[in-house]
């Protein structure tokens, strides 16, 4: 009984445990330059109406560490991802917001890889833009590491690891600046104003927060 326990696998919005910890590394511009790709976040409408009011993404939810001597340690922050999952179940809908990854250049991120089956491990990316060090179950688990690791070779540099999933966890508000924002299903959503947005629905919604603010992508 005991060993099918621990092959459960741990939710996506499970805090993150020290086991999971997998070092640190600095996002720069050689990364952003071999791997390619966009960054997505998705939110509702007024999610979006406050994003739009303040030209950027604000933190808008909680992210938390489960240190075993102290308990939960919880903080604000920002969820976005790497894969382009929009109109897969409810990820990232029904207003997509997308970004160029170079936004993510010179921020520093703890990495935390949570294996979700036999075969697969989503890595979720949490900024630290602190000098100081993050002591996870040991003092030997402050390393530096190579973000290439955590990716798969390709001809042109870097690309996702076959079915790994890639979320980012920015804990400073994140600029629009050079953001493109479109609406997407958001099947089987519940959430009031929402209650699964069709792609007609989606468009709808972003069409008129963006005709309520004289926003501009550049
Ligand atoms: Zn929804």
């Amino acid at each position: 009984m005991s060993l099918m326990m621990l092959r459960v696998p741990r939710g996506p919005d499970a805090p993150f445990i020290p086991k999971e910890f997998a070092g640190h590394f600095r996002w720069d511009t050689r990364l952003s330059a071999r791997l390619g790709g966009l960054l997505y976040h998705g939110c509702h409408e007024s999610d979006l109406a406050n994003a739009l009011a303040e030209n950027a993404l604000p933190l808008r939810s909680d992210w938390a560490v489960e240190l075993p001597e102290f308990g939960n340690w919880t903080a604000e922050g920002v969820w976005a991802g790497l894969n382009a999952y929009f109109g897969l179940w409810n990820y990232f809908g029904p207003c997509l917001v997308t970004l160029p990854v170079n936004v993510l250049n010179g921020h520093q991120f703890l990495v935390f890889r949570r294996p979700s089956s036999d075969r697969r491990s989503v890595y979720t990316f949490v900024q630290h833009d602190s000098p100081l060090p993050v002591y996870l179950g040991s003092k030997e688990v402050w390393r530096e590491v190579c973000p290439d690791e955590f990716f798969q070779l390709a001809e042109a540099g870097l690309k996702h690891r076959s079915d790994d999933g890639y979320r980012v966890v920015l804990t400073t508000s994140l600029p629009l600046k050079g953001a493109s924002i479109q609406g997407v299903p958001h099947p089987q959503c519940e959430y009031e104003g929402c209650i699964g947005a069709t792609a007609e629905k989606a468009a709808v919604i972003v069409e008129r927060q963006l005709a309520g603010v004289s926003w501009t992508s550049c």
